[in-house]
């Protein structure tokens, strides 16, 4: 199955997935540095004596991390844990399941710090009991949703996914992708759902970008996958995912996912820090708690591992912070239909003939010039000369000019006496706006520990570790999973 991802690859002439290395993480991946990963061979090969004992010692070395993590929470005063000095090390057994079942949900656009805007009871207690990203999941680039969701699925940056925007056009054919196309042909590497069905287990998929697609071994059964439909209510969303729990056990699929388009929706449409944000948060955390009662009533929810996520956050787009292409021509000139994607993300295909390089040069001498409105604010790259850490050039459907805008500013074709002000993402990962949130609740994450930010990329080595199984090869850290997992008793 892990040739099959690397096949399709190939066969779409995507290069060969590194396996993620030392590759200077972002700001506070401080976890990532415990990786010892960096050859790019799959996961589970046979390592020398040598290795094996350098592994055994970072190993120590991140127990004790954990340890040293769980010391401090446990004598923070406002922990929630009961007083022992007893410092949880190993998982919990299941009591009622056979085998451990994950529930991924994303809260689209649940920028990180949301939860702080309301009171969030049940999202606290998923807190509480739980491991979290104390400063929030990094996305990655574009912080798009298509290109979020199927990273944090997959394992994979965007450039080895195929799905390196919300919309875009095939080099070759021209033909465009929007977030209704179906055909497995964009789709490439192996989702969790299909890595669990690969291994004879049930997933099932409550929405979720990608999960339509047949593909593999998967082919989106009528019992456990649903076309997506953004008019079902969340309440019956929830409901549906707690009734697989009313199954046989043989036939509770190990893997569901749930996906709420809330808060993004709001987000877009008033910005970050408007009451309608408070009430969205408020409501997706009456759907956690929804979840939590129901999985409390079929005395599982000790048993059932809950990762909840975003795919990116929300920036604040009112302060008519504005780019405008068409100004640069005197420079150059830029037609519309050029321009894959204007804004947050600027993609830029010149026709045939046209050297990428000269737009670029031309392009960024009109954006220096200090003749352009907000000129400052947005740098163009050839996409092989943009920073490594956005990992945005392995793959011929990524235009050969993007640009980069500065937080909160827009780039659009022509002036308009259009007033905007609402909310944007697909900006730099590494700003702290584009972060949400990261929460682990179930038998192998320790209560109450919090862990430094980390890359979406890691789920997928998170999710087959706590189900047990062998991934696809990705560009996760292959060590990441017992960087912050309790360890099996
Ligand atoms: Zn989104």
């Amino acid at each position: 199955m892990g040739s099959d991802s690397l096949s399709i690859l190939n066969a779409t002439k995507a290069t060969p997935i590194p396996v993620q290395e030392e590759d200077p993480p972002n700001q506070s991946t401080a976890l990532l540095s415990f990786n010892t990963d960096s050859s790019s061979g799959p996961p589970q090969k046979p390592t020398t004596t040598i290795v094996f004992i350098s592994l055994l010692l970072i190993t120590c070395i991140a127990l004790a991390a954990a340890g040293a993590f769980a010391f401090l929470f446990f004598s923070s005063p406002s922990s929630q844990t009961p007083s022992t000095a007893h410092i949880e090390s190993t998982a919990r057994p299941l009591s009622k399941l056979r085998h451990p079942v994950v529930i991924l949900i994303s809260s689209d656009g649940f920028r990180f710090g949301y939860q702080f805007k309301t009171a969030t009871p049940n999202i606290g207690r998923l807190i509480a009991n739980g491991t979290e990203a104390e400063h929030g999941l990094i996305p990655v680039f574009p912080t798009l949703t298509f290109p979020n969701h199927y990273s944090i699925v997959t394992g994979l940056y965007p450039a080895y996914h195929g799905i390196i925007n919300n919309r875009f056009a095939d080099p070759h054919t021209g033909e465009i992708f929007t977030m209704a196309s179906h055909e497995p042909k964009w789709w490439l590497g192996e989702p969790l759902w299909e890595t669990v069905v690969n291994h004879g287990l049930k997933a099932a998929t409550y929405f979720w970008p990608g999960s339509e697609v047949k593909k593999g071994s998967w082919n989106c059964p009528l019992k456990f996958c649903r076309n997506y439909n953004g008019s079902v209510p969340f309440e019956e969303r929830v409901d549906t995912v707690l009734g697989y729990f009313d199954l046989p056990s043989s036939e509770i699929p190990v893997f569901m996912t749930l996906y709420f388009e809330d808060p993004d929706h709001q987000g877009h449409q008033v910005g970050p820090d408007d009451p309608e944000i408070t009430d969205a948060v408020a409501r997706i955390d009456r759907m956690i708690g929804r979840l939590i009662q129901g999985l409390e009533k079929r005395g599982v929810f000790d048993d059932v591992t809950i990762i909840m996520v975003g795919d990116h956050g929300m920036v604040g787009t009112c302060d008519k912070k504005l780019i405008f292409l068409d100004d640069l021509a005197p420079w150059i000139e830029i037609p519309g239909d050029w321009v894959q994607s204007h804004t947050p993300l600027l993609a830029i295909r010149p026709p045939p003939g046209v050297s990428p390089s000269d737009v670029v040069a031309k392009m960024n001498e009109g954006l220096k010039s200090g003749k352009v409105d907000n000129g400052k604010n947005l740098r163009v790259f050839l996409k092989e000369e943009l920073p490594s850490r956005l990992h945005y050039v392995a793959s011929d459907r990524i235009p050969p000019i993007i640009g980069l805008v500065e937080e909160g500013f827009k780039v659009e074709q022509k002036r308009s006496k259009r007033q905007e002000c609402g909310g944007a993402h697909g900006y730099d990962n590494a700003f702290f706006s584009m972060r949400t949130i990261f929460i682990g609740h179930g038998p192998e994450f320790a209560r109450g520990q919090k862990i430094p930010s980390f890359e979406n990329v890691q789920i997928y080595n998170l999710v087959t570790s706590i189900l047990k199984i062998q991934g696809a090869p990705n560009n996760g850290t292959q060590s990441f999973p017992q960087s912050i997992l309790l360890s099996s008793p």
